[in-house]
């Protein structure tokens, strides 16, 4: 299986390029900001505590979320392999995916960074917001957003780092510039 966790900070640009990986590859899109949103849309019990979080900017607990992703797994047999967008968002994440993974005598093959400037980010985020409906997209919760990224989701860049699966990749530039990037790292893997 190829597994590929997508990487970077919010609104780096992890979902639309997860999409055209999951084309060209044929691999199974796990997205656990679209899962969430999901619930919120559908007003379950559930979505309506991960919204109270989500639009403060802050994270869905460890224990929850790691169960959830274990349950999508656990739906999608015999794939030839998963993105993994939003997931893993903390070390405990990193780790959990690690464990689950290793129960289907798997494993993560490579880490794509999304590296965007700061600035960038902010304002693509309020762009968004302006179409999306996201309770998480405006200035109040960018910030704090942004903090959380850097202090429980940065650490996971050294923890793959450090198993030499991290690749940085820039993601500024034209949609199409970046997925090629992408696309040359990944035909190198699986070549
Ligand atoms: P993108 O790069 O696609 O713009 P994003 O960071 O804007 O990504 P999502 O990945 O859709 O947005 O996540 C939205 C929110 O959902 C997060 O801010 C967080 O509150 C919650 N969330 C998503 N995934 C997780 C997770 N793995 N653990 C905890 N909370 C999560
Ligand atoms: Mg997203």
């Amino acid at each position: 299986m190829l597994n590929i966790v997508i990487f970077g900070a919010p609104g780096s640009g992890k979902g639309t390029q997860s999409v055209k990986l999951s084309e060209k590859y044929g691999l199974e899109h796990v997205s656990t900001g679209d899962m969430l949103r999901a619930e919120i849309e559908a007003n379950t019990e559930f979505g309506q505590k991960a919204d109270s979080y989500i639009s403060k900017g802050h994270l869905i607990p460890d224990e929850v979320m790691i169960e959830k992703l274990d349950d999508l797994m656990r739906k999608k047999n015999g794939v030839k392999g998963f993105i993994f967008d939003g997931f893993p968002r903390t070390l405990a994440q990193g780790k959990a995916l690690d464990e689950m993974l290793e129960k289907y005598d798997e494993k993560v093959s490579v880490v794509l960074s999304l590296e965007v400037e700061e600035e960038e980010l902010v304002n693509r985020i309020l762009k968004r917001g302006e179409i999306s409906g996201r309770s998480d997209d405006n200035r109040e919760t960018v910030e704090s957003r942004l903090n959380v990224y850097r202090n429980q989701t940065e650490p996971l860049k050294s923890f793959y780092n450090e198993r030499f699966k991290l690749v940085r990749i820039p993601g500024q530039g034209s949609i199409d510039d970046i997925f090629d990037s992408i696309s040359t790292v990944i035909d190198r893997i699986i070549a």
